[in-house]
């Protein structure tokens, strides 16, 4: 029943509600969520998409 807040993470596969939201820029179909901790740390993503692994 509970509404689960937040996102899972791209990079990490953690469950987030600090993260932030955008579409990949290679193939900008794919969203992109990543928590605050991978973007202070600068972990790669990936896109599931076409598989573009950005910073
Ligand atoms: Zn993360
Ligand atoms: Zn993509």
């Amino acid at each position: 029943m509970a509404v689960t807040p937040g996102k899972v993470c791209v990079s990490c596969g953690r469950l987030t509600d600090k993260y932030v939201e955008f579409k990949c820029p290679s193939c900008g179909s794919s969203t992109i969520i990543r928590c605050y901790h991978c973007r202070e740390t600068f972990t790669k993503y990936k896109c599931k998409e076409c598989e573009f692994e950005g910073p």
